[in-house]
């Protein structure tokens, strides 16, 4: 069994919080490699390669944001930070520097299981053709391009709002910053995010029951959105 066990690489610098982490982890079924330093960090993180990273932001030698762009220089293993930093501009530098998901400390060890769970569960994921999304009963083919109820009726949607979807679809149940889904939509030259905020209203109201209360492309404040699709839900009991 020790082969299929994941393994979590925990970069954290308080000695009594990466004990309770490994204790934890541990207790759930992974094998955990600790570095109380960034430079440990991008180092382990090559050493091992991980299923996940959990990386503090405040360490000794460097801030955890150099740990998240080092590893993304050459791997896309799932990174979820752990921080006390709550301000808007620290959790987006994370998020446009590569992190997948952000846990604000204090905290609470199943949420962080879950949301660890949840970043593996889409990095694994990431690598099959994911072209039918299910949204509520309706079904969003990305390749044909086609959308349908339950009861299947045909639901327009313009090639841009295809778009959309398919970079939120690429990136489901994490926050994708505004500025991702520009790059990732219009290129790396527009900063029109106004006309963005046009387009997921509309998407919305193709899509979702009741608009004003999203279910589905949920609105990270601040940050940016993010996609849940039917089957995060289900699966997320079932799995491990
Ligand atoms: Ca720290």
């Amino acid at each position: 069994m020790t082969e299929a066990m994941h393994q979590v690489l925990i970069v954290e610098d308080d000695p009594a919080l990466q004990s309770v982490l490994r204790t934890f982890f541990e207790a759930n079924g992974y094998r955990v490699v600790a570095a109380p330093i960034a430079l440990g960090g991008i180092r382990d993180a090559r050493l091992y390669n991980p299923d996940v990273v959990i990386v503090d932001l405040g360490l000794p030698d460097r801030d955890g944001i150099e740990v998240i762009k080092g590893i993304r220089t050459w791997s896309a293993m799932p990174i979820v930070v752990l921080s006390a930093r709550t301000a808007e501009p620290q959790r987006l530098l994370a998020f446009d520097s590569g992190a997948d998901d952000y846990v604000v400390k204090p905290f609470s060890a199943p949420e962080l299981l879950a949301r660890v769970r949840a970043v593996s569960r889409r990095h694994v994921r990431g690598n099959l053709p994911m072209a039918i999304l299910r949204l509520g009963g309706i079904s969003v083919d990305l390749t044909a391009r086609t959308t349908r109820t339950a009861d299947g009726h045909e639901v327009r949607l313009t090639p841009l709002e295809y778009r959309i979807l398919a970079v939120l679809a690429r990136h489901s149940e994490s926050i994708v910053t505004q500025a991702t889904l520009l790059k990732d939509v219009w290129g790396p030259d527009r900063d029109d995010s106004g006309s963005l905020r046009v387009y997921i209203a509309s998407l919305r109201r193709k899509l979702e029951v009741n608009p004003s209360r999203p279910k589905h492309i949920i609105t990270e404040l601040g940050l940016g959105y993010r996609l849940l699709l039917d089957q995060e839900a289900e699966i997320d009991d079932s799995i491990e």
